[in-house]
C-alpha cells in the first residue's frame, strides 16, 4: 500500500521505536505544507495513541491490501481474454461520487463529462459495466435516518442511544473498533457505508438479474482513499458459500490516473460512455447529496428528524463553526428549547477532542457526522495528496468548486430506491433489509487501553 502520510523511511523508523512506545520526532521540512502526521510526530506522539487511520498499516494488512491492487484487477481482465470461458468474470466497476471531481479537475472537464470519460476509459480496458453509486449512498442515508429516529424514541431506555455517530467512513470506524472499543461502538450507526451497500447491490441484486452467481462477477470500486480497501476486506463482507467478497478490488482515483498515465492515454482519446444504474439503464446526469465534500448525512438526517419528530420543515440549514472549519454544529429549536443538536467532525484532531469530551460526559450531541479526513472525502488520501503525502490545496479547492455545481438529489426522491426496497429487500422494514444494509460494529479483542490521548 502506498502510505501517504509517512514515507517508507519514516515507517521503518516508527517500527524501530515500537518497543519503546514513543515515536521519534521525524525530521521534516518547515512550512505550512507539513502533513498532520508530521506535525504530531514532532509533538511526540505515542504508538499507543495510534489512530488506526490507515496511513501506516501492519505488514499483514499491507499484504492483504496488496492482494487487492492493480495486479488482481489486471489478472481478471487477462483471464477474460483467454479461451477458457469458465474462468471469465463479468467486470463491474462502481465509481464513488467523490472520485469524479478529481477526474473533472485533472481533465479540465465538468463533473458530468469527467464521469463519462472515466466510464469510457474503464470500458476500454475491459470493464463490462460502470455504475453510478449515488443509489448506494441514498440507501445508506435512509437507513441512517431510520436508525436515528429509532434511537431517539428509545433514548430513555438506552443511555448509549446518543450521540449517534455515522458509519460511512472506514477510517473512523476502524479507529473506534481498534482503539476506542466497547465504550464507543454502541454509538456507531449500523448502516453499511455506500461502498459496501454497492457491494451488496452488485453481488446480490445485479448478479441475480444477470443470472450469475456472485463469484462470477468481479466488482471493482473507484474510491478517494485507501481506507476503503481495508473496509472491503472486513469479514462481514465475505460470503463463504461463494468464496467471494462484495467488493473484490478497490482502486483509488490516483491509481486509476496512474494506469492512464502508464498507458499513455490522453483524455482526448477516451471515448465517452454513460454511467449505468443497477437496473442496467444508462444515467444521463450525475447527482450529489447535500454536502460539498461528503455524502451529506448530517443535512439529510437533520431535515428528516426535524420533520418526523417535531413536524418542522427545515429550509436552510445554518451551520455554526465551533473552534475550526472542520467542526460544525447545527441545532433545531422549538418553543425556545434546543430539541436537536447535530455536528460534523472532520479530521482526527476534531475526532480526538470529541472522544475526550464524550469520555468526560461533556459531549451533548444527538448526531455527529464523522469523517477521518479534515476536508471530508474529497480530501481522501487516494486523490488529494502529493506522492510525499502533502495536501494538494489547489486541487482540493478546485474539486470543491466543481463538485458544488453538481445538482443535489434527496434520497427520498429517488424512485429506484422504493423499487429495490420492494423487489429486492422485501420491504423497507423487513429482516432482509436489516441483514443486507446493516453491519456489525465490533470492538477488536484487545483495543488499546490508553485513553489519555496527547492531543
Ligand atoms: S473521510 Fe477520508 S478516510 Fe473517510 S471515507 Fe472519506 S476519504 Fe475515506
Amino acid at each position: 500500500m502506498k502510505c501517504e502520510n509517512c514515507t517508507k523511511k519514516e515507517c521503518s523508523k516508527k517500527k524501530k521505536t515500537e518497543s519503546e512506545d514513543l515515536v521519534e520526532p521525524l525530521s521534516v521540512t518547515d512550512g505550512e505544507e507539513k502533513s498532520e502526521f508530521h506535525r504530531l510526530a514532532e509533538a511526540g506522539i505515542f504508538l499507543s495513541d495510534c489512530l488506526a487511520c490507515g496511513n501506516c498499516v501492519t505488514s499483514e494488512e499491507g499484504a492483504r491490501i496488496f492482494a487487492q491492487n492493480q495486479k488482481e484487477f489486471f489478472k481478471v481482465l487477462n483471464l477474460n481474454k483467454k479461451c477458457d470461458s469458465s474462468l471469465h468474470k463479468l467486470v463491474v466497476a462502481s465509481v464513488s461520487p467523490q472520485s469524479v471531481p478529481y477526474f473533472a479537475v485533472k481533465f479540465r472537464l465538468s463533473v458530468c463529462e469527467a464521469a463519462r470519460k472515466i466510464c469510457g476509459f474503464l470500458k476500454s480496458i475491459g470493464a463490462h459495466h460502470v455504475l453510478d453509486t449515488t443509489i448506494s449512498a441514498d440507501f445508506s442515508i435512509l437507513e441512517t435516518q431510520k436508525e436515528f429516529i429509532h434511537r431517539f424514541r428509545r433514548q430513555t431506555q438506552d443511555e448509549r442511544a446518543f450521540p449517534m455517530f455515522t458509519s460511512a467512513c472506514p477510517g473512523w470506524v476502524q479507529y473506534v473498533e481498534r482503539v476506542l472499543g466497547n465504550t464507543v461502538t454502541p454509538h456507531i450507526c449500523t448502516a453499511k457505508s455506500p461502498q459496501q451497500i454497492m457491494g451488496s447491490l452488485v453481488k446480490g441484486y445485479f448478479a441475480s438479474k444477470k443470472n450469475l452467481s456472485p463469484d462470477k462477477i468481479f466488482h471493482l470500486t473507484i474510491a478517494p482513499c485507501y481506507d476503503r480497501k481495508m473496509e472491503a476486506l472486513r469479514e462481514d463482507y465475505y460470503t463463504e458459500l461463494y468464496n467471494c467478497r462484495d467488493v473484490d478490488c478497490v482502486l483509488t482515483s490516483g491509481e486509476i490516473m496512474q494506469i492512464m498515465e502508464q498507458r499513455n492515454i490522453s483524455v482526448k482519446e477516451i471515448e465517452e460512455s454513460s454511467l449505468e444504474n443497477v437496473f442496467g439503464e444508462t444515467s444521463c446526469g450525475f447527482a450529489r447529496h447535500e454536502s460539498t465534500s461528503s455524502d451529506g448525512y448530517l443535512a439529510h438526517v437533520f431535515r428528516h428528524a426535524a420533520k418526523e419528530l417535531f413536524d418542522m420543515d427545515v429550509q436552510e440549514i445554518s451551520y455554526k463553526t465551533i473552534k475550526n472549519k472542520d467542526f460544525l454544529e447545527v441545532c433545531l429549536e422549538k418553543d425556545g428549547e434546543t430539541v436537536l443538536r447535530f455536528a460534523a467532525a472532520y479530521g482526527f484532531r476534531n475526532i480526538q477532542n470529541m472522544v475526550l469530551k464524550l469520555r468526560k460526559g461533556k459531549f451533548h450531541y444527538h448526531f455527529v457526522e464523522v469523517l477521518a479526513c479534515p476536508g471530508g472525502c474529497l480530501d481522501g488520501k487516494g486523490q488529494a495528496k502529493t506522492v510525499d503525502g502533502k495536501l494538494e490545496r489547489t486541487l482540493l479547492r478546485e474539486m470543491e468548486e466543481v463538485y458544488s455545481h453538481v445538482p443535489v438529489q434527496s434520497p427520498e426522491s429517488n424512485p429506484q430506491i422504493q423499487t429495490l426496497y420492494a423487489d429486492w429487500l422485501e420491504g423497507a422494514e423487513s429482516q432482509k433489509t436489516r441483514q443486507t444494509l446493516h453491519t456489525k460494529i465490533t470492538a477488536s479483542a484487545q483495543p488499546t487501553s490508553r485513553l489519555d490521548m496527547k492531543w
